[in-house]
């Protein structure tokens, strides 16, 4: 059952055993949406809001972007979205979120950690949200980028039920995060790894640089054991974890995601068709097989020789 076949999908995240796991997009702007929902996608896994202030000097009022945050939101009424909250630094600077030049700004106050310098910023944000979310009729959920602790997690969750958004989640993509996701996932709702830079603080690996690619390749087996342990605190909580990085576009990969426990992916327009074929031609046993034999892979080669012959 494990043959790739041509690409046939119905439109629902579910392996060949009716093991569902909702297939999503990633989004940073209107047009965005409207190509994941053309795609497919059955909902949005991670949005982007800092892609839509990459150029803003000032800090966006709430109406400018309560507008902003509808016209992405209005393709998916009914469905649900999964809304991030500024996640500004690093790669994403942010004008209006400078902080004082910093010598690595990688590991400097970035995503989340402004917020505790300057909550009201991250208040304005959730109260635009809220009032989108209402507009548009989607099932808004937010979540918190750069989280590496349960307490911060809790602090962020306070907040947003706070501002009368019903379901509150982070990323994980420090490994911190990872190794207390049992702890993380009491506070919240729900989480989401970010492949991106848990792979890159991982391996201590700038994601941009690409004399050190090999090492951020998500079919690196110490970063699918990092991933395992969160499926392992998704199933004994009951609570979703999904991926919203890199590696859940890759059809194959998204097997082994899908076996270490995670139940949503999320992954740019162009993947959503071809990983929602992917898992329907499998069982649940496949992906755990799959997942199994990544893990004791000694290489990202050997995890992706495994899992495309298997046994
Ligand atoms: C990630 O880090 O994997 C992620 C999804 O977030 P971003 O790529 O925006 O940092
Ligand atoms: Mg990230």
């Amino acid at each position: 059952a494990t043959a790739g076949g041509p690409a046939e999908w119905n439109g629902t995240g579910v392996t060949a055993d009716g093991h569902r796991v909702k297939v999503l997009g990633n989004v940073g702007s209107a047009a965005d949406a409207r190509a994941a929902a053309d795609a497919g996608a059955e909902g949005v896994g991670l949005f982007r809001t800092e892609f839509c202030y990459l150029d803003a000097s000032t800090e966006p009022t709430v109406e400018a972007q309560r507008a902003a945050y509808a016209a992405v939101l209005t393709p998916f009424a009914g469905k649900p979205v999964i809304v991030r909250t500024l996640d500004a630094g690093a790669d994403k600077p942010l004008a209006f979120l400078a902080p004082d030049t910093e010598p690595n700004p990688a590991l400097g106050v970035r995503g989340l950690r402004i917020a505790f310098d300057r909550p009201e910023i991250l208040d304005r944000q959730l109260e635009a949200i809220a009032l989108a979310a209402r507009d548009s009729g989607a099932e808004v959920s937010v979540m918190a980028p750069m989280v590496a602790t349960a307490a911060e997690a809790a602090w962020f969750a306070e907040r947003v039920h706070a501002a009368g958004i019903a379901r509150a989640g982070v990323m994980i993509e420090i490994p911190a995060a990872a190794l207390a996701a049992r702890e993380i996932l009491d506070a919240v709702d729900f989480v989401s790894i970010g492949t991106n830079d848990l792979a890159q603080y991982t391996f201590a690996a700038d994601r941009q640089l690409g004399a050190v690619a090999a090492l951020n390749d998500p079919w690196q087996p110490a970063l699918l054991r990092l991933i395992a342990l969160i499926g392992k605190a998704a199933k004994e909580t009951g609570k979703p974890a999904g991926v919203c990085g890199e590696a859940a576009a890759d059809p194959r990969l998204a097997r082994v995601l899908t076996g270490l426990g995670l139940t949503s992916l999320s992954m740019n327009a162009a993947a959503v068709r071809a990983v929602g074929a992917s898992l329907a031609a499998v069982t649940r046993e496949d992906c755990e097989a799959a997942a199994n034999a990544a893990l004791a892979a000694a290489d990202p080669a050997a995890a992706r020789q495994a899992v495309t012959n298997p046994r």
